[in-house]
């Protein structure tokens, strides 16, 4: 049996962090890799988390398995943390996943099993697991243009040209915010013209948020997804707490399916509960037991948000750092646009040759596609990353 397997192709990034690992120059720069780091070039564990496990540890008394959905207190506290009041709480049906991943693939599956010939529209570019999840579960993926590879911005009226060729049905897929891996977004503005289409044309939204806190500020990261959730009859949200939460490998997210009543909800609940059934059972419940500390204790709270804040401000701080740099190294303001872009990534918009000749000759490692992980620098590397972008001519 196992020789009928095909070997799967490597995954790009985790080649690029072999490669960077036995890179002997010490001045190499990681900027592959989608996690946060920090200006010593470590990811942390943010100070909630650690008193929030400290706590946890003290007061547990059991480990028995929770509920298929996972805990209702962590689905009501992350519901808040995204939605607001946004919708009636009881319109939302909401279970725990392995990351944000497992609310993706969960959130895949539930379109296939409600509408099998319902095709999913992904933007151009997206983060591989999306596409490559739904190649694997044999979804008919369609690309709309998003990413305006002169202006670096989002091409909006191609965005819309093309959801205009979608069927009613077919599911829209958009990154609620700190887009990944181009770092742009779309405003208010935009947002309300794709609802409109969306609303006109029958289609289904579906919002990949694993960003929030990392754009603009956590309020500011939900406008998107709370506007599509109120003006939309359904909406599916998949939510993840690996970054904003810094816990990662605790496989932390929740896929919410918001309905237009409460007999929708009942359905989708039972949908969920019975998807996580057939693919893991119990959903992870660690990382999730700390969030809901978190989020339901007023001072751990308060020192998460400053955390997170803290985090924003920093990359916000490189962003502009870079943009400067290169505006006094080139004369132009054609790389603005880092300063412009939200999130942990921008996508420079050069060539994957130039990505490659700037990881041989400067120890710069970046996604082929030309993404860089802001998070990789610091104050030193901004200006080295500058010199190196001048140079390679991009
Ligand atoms: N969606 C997007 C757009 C992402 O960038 C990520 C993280 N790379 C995820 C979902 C899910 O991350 P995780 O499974 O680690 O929570």
């Amino acid at each position: 049996m196992f020789e009928n397997l095909k070997s799967q192709p490597a995954d790009k990034i985790l080649m690029l962090m072999q490669a960077f690992r036995e890179d002997p120059r010490e001045n190499k720069i990681d900027l592959g890799v989608g996690v946060y780091k920090n200006a010593e070039g470590v990811t942390p564990v943010m100070r909630a988390i650690k008193a929030a496990e400290h706590k946890l540890w003290e007061e547990q008394t059991t480990k028995a398995y929770v509920g298929l959905a996972g805990d209702p207190a962590y689905s009501d506290a992350m519901i808040k943390l995204i939605l607001g009041d946004a919708v009636e709480r009881g319109n939302v049906a909401a279970a725990a996943t392995p990351g944000g991943t497992g609310a993706v693939r969960q959130a895949f599956e539930l379109i296939k099993m409600a509408n099998p010939g319902a095709r999913v529209f992904v933007s151009d570019p997206t983060w591989p697991n999306h596409v490559s999840i739904l190649n694997y579960l044999n979804i008919e993926t369609v690309v709309y243009r998003y990413f305006d590879r002169e202006t670096r911005g989002v091409n909006f009226d191609g965005m819309i040209e093309d959801l205009k060729t979608a069927q009613k049905g077919d599911v829209i897929l958009l990154h609620g915010c700190c887009h990944n891996p181009t770092g742009a977004n779309l405003n208010a503005v935009q947002w309300q013209e794709v609802i409109n289409l969306l609303n006109e044309r029958g289609l289904i939204p579906m919002i990949d948020i694993a960003y929030q806190g990392f754009g603009d500020g956590l309020e500011e990261d939900a406008l998107g997804v709370r506007l599509v959730a109120a003006n939309c009859p359904e909406t599916l949200i998949a939510a993840s707490c690996s970054k904003n939460f810094g816990i990662y490998r605790e496989r932390t997210g929740l896929l919410m399916a918001v309905a237009n009543d409460a007999g929708g909800q009942a359905l989708n609940q039972q949908t969920l509960a019975f998807l996580n059934r057939q693919n893991y059972s119990f959903p992870p419940d660690h990382g999730a037991r700390l969030v809901t500390m978190i989020l339901n204790d007023e001072a751990l709270r308060a020192d998460w948000a400053a955390e997170l804040e803290e985090t924003r401000l920093g990359m916000l701080t490189l962003r502009q750092g870079l943009a400067d740099e290169l505006q006094r190294l080139t004369g132009s303001d054609r790389f603005s646009f880092i300063a412009q872009h939200r999130g942990m990534f921008s996508l420079l918009g050069t060539t994957p040759d130039l990505v490659e000749k700037m990881r041989v000759d400067n120890g710069i490692y970046m996604v082929g596609d030309s993404r860089l992980n802001i998070a990789g620098l610091n104050a030193k590397t901004v200006p080295i990353l500058a010199q190196a972008i001048v140079d390679a001519g991009v």
